[in-house]
């Protein structure tokens, strides 16, 4: 049980270096996918702005068309009031006319401020294009060498899994499940060493008759304390029978 238990020691370091690579990845992962997530929603702003850009262009034509129709009308009036002697008739139509006029000078005042608000909405798209184009290209170099690490810590978790399964294969399987409840609930921490009668996983004392159970009798003992499996170094257990 001893020597097992020195095994599944050997066990635990090769569990944290998977753990450390697996937390590694995860954390390259989530940078990944934060990334992502942003650059999406500055695509979404650009199309947004395109959009509001295509309907602001709708209503100027719109306005632009209503002003050159109501243009022409002055000028059909204008032409029916050379023909008309009837003064009222005049007056009326000279009414008519300057109505029009009125209501031309709204709509070229109307039009000025899509003008504007167009040029505001094209300056803005161009602003963030140029600011998307700039994280795109940084991010790409970024994200490459990201990937690349992924590729590096996929290599290196798949040899250290070949190494496990060698280690555990010389490990019960009823002891390696375990150590490995023990390794998910105790921050990957299975099997302590006690040294100077202290449990390295909590540093709390184990009691001496605990302490020379562990030295006589080849049984898993665990920490009263932590629960961790404990075992002692054999220079260890010379020192405590010297
Ligand atoms: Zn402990």
């Amino acid at each position: 049980m001893r020597a097992q238990i020195e095994v599944l020691a050997l066990l635990q370091l090769v569990d944290r270096e998977i753990r450390e690579q697996t937390g590694l990845k995860q954390g390259l992962l989530s940078e990944l996918q934060t990334k992502e997530t942003e650059i999406e929603a500055k695509k979404r702003e650009v199309e947004a702005l395109t959009a509001l850009l295509a309907e602001r262009e709708k209503l100027r034509q719109e306005k632009d068309r209503i002003f050159q129709d109501e243009g022409k009308k002055i000028m059909d009036k204008r032409m029916r009031m050379n023909r008309i002697k009837n003064i009222k008739e005049l007056q009326a139509l000279q009414r008519e006319i300057d109505q029009i006029k009125q209501r031309n000078i709204e709509l070229e005042e109307a039009l000025i401020q899509i003008m504007v608000e167009i040029d505001g909405i094209k300056g803005n798209i161009k602003a963030k294009e140029a600011e998307m184009a700039q994280i795109q290209s940084e991010w790409q170099q970024k994200r490459q060498e990201m990937q690349s690490q992924i590729s590096g810590i996929d290599r290196a978790v798949s040899e250290a899994a070949t190494r496990r399964q060698t280690i555990a294969s010389q490990v019960a399987g009823d002891l390696i499940s375990r150590y490995e409840l023990i390794f998910s609930r105790r921050g990957g921490t299975a099997v302590v060493e006690v040294a100077g009668g202290i449990c390295q996983g909590c540093y709390m004392n184990i009691p001496p008759q605990l302490w020379n159970e562990i030295i006589k009798s080849d049984k898993v003992h665990l920490c009263p304390s932590c629960q961790r499996i404990l075992y002692c170094r054999p220079s260890a257990e010379q020192e405590k029978t010297a």
